[in-house]
């Protein structure tokens, strides 16, 4: 049975930025959902019991197609928000250092370019999404709870939920305020790991 991992901060921790009242129904409701409803699928297809979210994603193909839609959903959303919940901190934002910082800068010139281009791609996204950096420092986007993982690619190292229940609380329609706001919890130390992993 998958269960809800507890956030690594208090729900009132990105306040500035991200409220609260948004944490709180994104990690308790949405994200309860998503594994609710995956626990739901495993239950009609307990042949797949033994897997990880992640092997379950990245094989849909095997999955059972009675309850491959509600994997690839609920799977999915587990998955992304699993590890979005670590892609923020209160201790938050600032810029990258190391290698991520000069590999970003000799990829876009400069990391307020890599932000830029980012946040354009993020506010690309048509509908419910997300907005993904990967190893390479490419940027790709996925509509629903689809990740670059469940598309065949590998993790991402960074990756931004663009639904509207992830900001309109706090920005209404504007995604654009949302994104922006984002840049400033980006848990960069969390990013470095998983750039470095993904070369190993
Ligand atoms: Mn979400």
């Amino acid at each position: 049975m998958f269960s809800l991992p507890d956030l690594p901060y208090a729900y009132d921790a990105l306040g500035k930025y991200i409220s609260k009242d948004i944490m709180e129904l994104h990690h308790l409701k949405h994200h309860q959902t998503y594994v609710d409803n995956l626990n739901k699928a495993i239950e009609q297809a307990p042949e797949l019991s033994h897997k990880s979210v992640e092997e379950l994603i990245s094989h849909l193909d095997e999955v059972p197609e009675s309850v491959r839609t509600i994997v690839r959903n609920h799977g999915g959303g587990h998955y992304n928000h699993s590890q979005f919940w670590l892609w923020m901190s209160p201790e938050g934002g600032h810029t990258p250092s190391g290698e991520l910082a000069d590999s970003l800068n000799a990829k876009y010139g400069s990391f307020q370019a890599f932000t830029d281009s980012f946040s354009k791609q993020a506010l690309s996204v048509f509908g419910s999404g997300w907005a993904w950096l990967m190893p390479d420092l490419s940027i790709m986007t996925t509509p629903n709870q689809d990740s670059p993982l469940s598309m065949g690619k590998s993790s991402a190292i960074l990756g931004l939920d663009v639904w509207e229940h992830a900001y309109y609380l706090d920005y209404k329609s504007s995604r654009a305020d949302y994104v922006k706001a984002w840049w400033n919890v980006v848990n960069w130390p969390e990013v470095e790991k998983r750039f470095q992993t993904s070369k190993d």
